[in-house]
């Protein structure tokens, strides 16, 4: 068996407790296997070993990696997309993770040839070093693109945690933007749906899950360090 099938199966172990421990149903937490930097031939195999949904962070490694992997997969773009380059994946990526500003919807508003499914990344912490909006202008932010585009479909939020030693402080992060989805929710905003709450990396992708995320986003744990 191969090592990325090998970890893929201990992923999918440490997904079910994580799910049990809070009573959650572990077949709704959908694994997006991270490829970033991986070539080809590492994400065949992880496809063969089951993986169904790719993300990536930057427009080019799409541009270069779709064209050979296709349509067997979904993809997930997960990284900061610039305005002028929204052009090149508008039509080929299923979900954008990283809506983090109202120009990059009027863009991508404009360039769609059908309502393009998009997460709203918050940036919870509001650290410097990420991008996201901050959780108290998420809700107008929100109902402005509803209101204003009618080729955006809004289906969620993601957040990246912060990196800290003590992996138990990302915990309070994933709450906050757990109970921002669930307020966002109950305002049943028109063209809105909450289904997908994106949060959880490698290394803190169990709290995430008892916090309630239903999409995690994987690299490392799958396919081992990056160079
Ligand atoms: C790289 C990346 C991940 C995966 O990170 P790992 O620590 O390798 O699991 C998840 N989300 C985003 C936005 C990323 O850029």
């Amino acid at each position: 068996m191969s090592k990325i099938s090998e970890n893929l199966i201990k992923i999918n172990h440490r997904i079910t407790e994580a799910a049990c421990k809070v009573n959650r149903d572990p077949r709704d937490i959908q694994l997006i296997t991270v490829t970033k930097t991986r070539n080809v031939a590492a994400i065949e195999e992880a496809i063969d070993a089951g993986a169904t949904d790719i993300g990536e962070n930057r427009v080019q490694e799409i541009r270069e990696k779709f064209p050979e992997i296709g349509r067997r997969v979904r993809w997930h773009l997960i990284g900061h997309l610039q305005t002028n380059k929204v052009k090149y994946i508008v039509d080929s990526v299923d979900l954008i993770h990283s809506l983090d500003r109202y120009s990059l919807a009027e863009e991508l508003n404009k360039k769609a040839l059908k309502p393009v499914p998009v997460l709203v990344q918050v940036n919870v912490a509001q650290e410097e070093s990420k991008f996201g909006l901050c959780v108290s202008e998420t809700i107008d932010f929100v109902q402005q693109v509803a209101a204003d585009c009618e080729n955006i479909a809004i289906q969620g939020l993601m957040t990246i945690a912060p990196h800290v030693e003590n992996v138990e402080e990302t915990r309070i992060v994933f709450r906050q933007l757990r109970q921002l989805f669930e307020q966002i929710k109950s305002q049943d905003i028109a063209h809105v749906t909450m289904n997908y709450l994106s949060m959880g990396m490698s290394n803190d992708f169990e709290i995430a899950i008892e916090e309630g995320a239903n999409m995690i986003r994987l690299g490392t744990a799958i396919f081992g360090p990056r160079n």
